[in-house]
């Protein structure tokens, strides 16, 4: 996984972070919009023009926009995005056919299925089918393989823990980090199991709470760093929350206000635990931009080692 340079890193620490009362609210939009900057200097340095095949299966609208989103970052970014918008009716073997020529294909470098997928296809078959070296949402096994063992030098990381990691790096550095005892609350594969693994990685002593564990509440006010990645609204109370520690909200939740509205929220009751914090995410504009600009790291870090790889062959 290639990390921001040291600079642009340096720099978005001391331009991202806005103070409120007592903590420091990470500018997730600023962070990640450091980290398209490097994208796309990275690239222009590179001359080359990642290709991002982004996938989607059915007409589901939260998935339509996320899809619409990728592909219109990518074009930002001076990628060649293709996108393609398959029937709901589509059958596991076509989706696999398409991943097959995909695979092949030179001219793309990453490939994204948007998740669900409609119940007739296997999710788990759709992406282990895709190339590993093309796999930038970092879900096949190869690549969780190498992140849980620490080879990531040339894995791609599954994008929102990859941001997190990011976010804590703009407000603590590697040294910091080394020692402290992160909790993740959630572990999914997409989020909870690669966000401990990456700590681990920073020499973080890591605690992982699911729905089976025990006092939850007294593990995670023993914890330096939070990640929440739970998918419940305001579940982590203050009450849990160590005075001092930073806190990452992954969860992205509607509720309806006692006015009618619809509002995004976390995972994290953050009204009241900010003020405990030294550091907290918001939501939206914490992890949520981050996603999607880690994305396009992993398609132009593929791009590149594509590249590098047929010019050692030639
Ligand atoms: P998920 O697959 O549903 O996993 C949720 C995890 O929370 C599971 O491991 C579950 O434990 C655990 N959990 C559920 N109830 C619990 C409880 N009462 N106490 C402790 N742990 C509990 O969800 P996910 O895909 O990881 O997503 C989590 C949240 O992050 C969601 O809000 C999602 O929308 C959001 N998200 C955001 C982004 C982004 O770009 N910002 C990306 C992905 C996800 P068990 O394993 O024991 O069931």
């Amino acid at each position: 996984m290639a990390i921001a340079p040291l600079s642009s890193s340096k720099l978005s620490a001391s331009n991202s972070k806005s103070q409120s009362c007592d903590a420091v609210i990470i500018d997730g939009k600023q962070v990640a919009a450091d980290v398209i900057e490097s994208v796309k200097s990275r690239r222009a340095m590179a001359d080359i023009v990642p290709g991002l095949a982004v996938i989607l299966v059915g007409n589901d609208a939260a998935s339509s926009v996320y899809v619409r989103n990728k592909s219109a970052k990518a074009e930002e970014c001076g990628f060649a995005s293709q996108q393609f918008d398959l029937p709901v009716d589509t059958s596991e073997q076509e989706v696999l056919e398409l991943i097959n020529s995909l695979n092949n294909d030179t001219n793309i470098h990453g490939i994204l299925v948007q998740l669900p997928l409609p119940k007739q296809i296997d999710s788990h078959q759709v992406i282990q089918s895709i190339a590993p070296e093309k796999d930038v949402d970092g879900f096949h096994y190869l690549n969780t393989g190498k992140l849980t063992t620490g080879d990531t030098n040339d894995a791609l990381v599954p994008c929102t823990p990859a941001g997190s990691i990011q976010l804590i790096k703009s407000v603590m550095g590697a040294s910091e980090l080394s020692g402290k005892h992160a909790v993740v609350v959630g572990r999914s594969n997409i989020v909870g199991k690669p966000m401990a693994s990456l700590l681990l990685q920073e020499n973080c002593t890591v605690t992982v709470i699911h729905s089976r564990t025990n006092n939850p509440g007294e593990i995670c006010r023993q914890a330096d760093i939070v990640v929440a990645a739970v998918g419940i609204p305001n579940f982590i109370k203050e009450g849990w929350i160590k005075q001092g520690a930073v806190v990452i909200d992954v969860g992205i939740n509607r509720i309806t206000t006692d006015e009618g509205k619809t509002k995004l929220v976390g995972d994290v009751d953050f009204e009241n635990v900010r003020s405990k914090v030294s550091a907290i995410t918001p939501v939206p504009g914490g992890v949520g931009p981050m996603t999607i600009s880690m994305l396009m790291q992993n398609t132009l870090d593929a791009a590149i080692r594509g590249k590098n790889l047929i010019t050692k062959e030639s």
